[in-house]
């Protein structure tokens, strides 16, 4: 069972939160060996499960006033556009290269193996807004910290960023510098 740690201002109760917990399926050696891959979907396809993770993501910055949420390519996209939703904030898709159609900064990054890049539009941020970064989860905080990069291009103001489910012993949080306000619903 995961550690449970920044849900002091969430509306879930403890049984609530192991229910979410249980539904995630740990897939073993995906994409790759040794790979343990969170998979969410059965999270997703349950409405009473999808609504409990919403809730819980949402009370992660629930008292922070926020314009924007941003959503990372791909599985961000669904956390990240229904809280925009939910919060009456605008949201901003950072996509795979290749994907936005009109002007964009570039961010390129290392993976495991070979590189990845990612974009996101010049006009996504409006000068003073305030921006949340949402994902599925953070691991090594490579694709985050890329993220964090294209938002530093904006002069917006960064209020922190939100996942699902972090895991803690990747280090990520460290990568991502001690300044950022970082808040998971599930942590292992
Ligand atoms: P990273 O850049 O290492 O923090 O990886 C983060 C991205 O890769 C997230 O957007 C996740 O969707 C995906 N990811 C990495 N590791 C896992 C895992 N063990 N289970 C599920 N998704 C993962």
């Amino acid at each position: 069972m995961p550690h449970m740690a920044s849900l002091a201002t969430s509306d879930l109760q403890p049984e609530e939160l192991d229910r979410l917990a249980g539904a995630i399926r740990d897939v073993n050696d995906f994409p790759k060996p040794g790979i343990v891959f969170k998979d969410i979907t059965p999270v997703l396809s349950d409405p009473g499960l999808f609504d409990l993770a919403m809730r819980a993501l949402n009370a992660t910055f629930a008292h922070e006033k926020v314009d924007k949420i941003i959503g990372i390519d791909a599985r961000g996209f669904i956390f990240a556009a229904v809280m925009a939703d939910r919060r009456r904030t605008g949201f901003i898709p950072v996509r795979k290269i290749g994907k936005l159609p009109w002007q964009t900064h570039m961010e390129a990054y290392e993976l495991e193996y070979g590189e990845a890049r990612i974009e996101i539009h010049k006009d996504a941020i409006l000068p003073g807004e305030r921006v949340l970064l949402v994902d599925d989860l953070l691991a090594t905080g490579g694709t985050a910290a890329a993220a964090l990069n294209l938002v530093s291009a904006f002069e917006g103001r960064l209020v922190g960023a939100a996942f699902l489910i972090e895991l803690a012993f990747l280090n990520g949080r460290q990568r991502l510098g001690s300044h950022l306000d970082i808040r998971s619903v599930l942590t292992y």
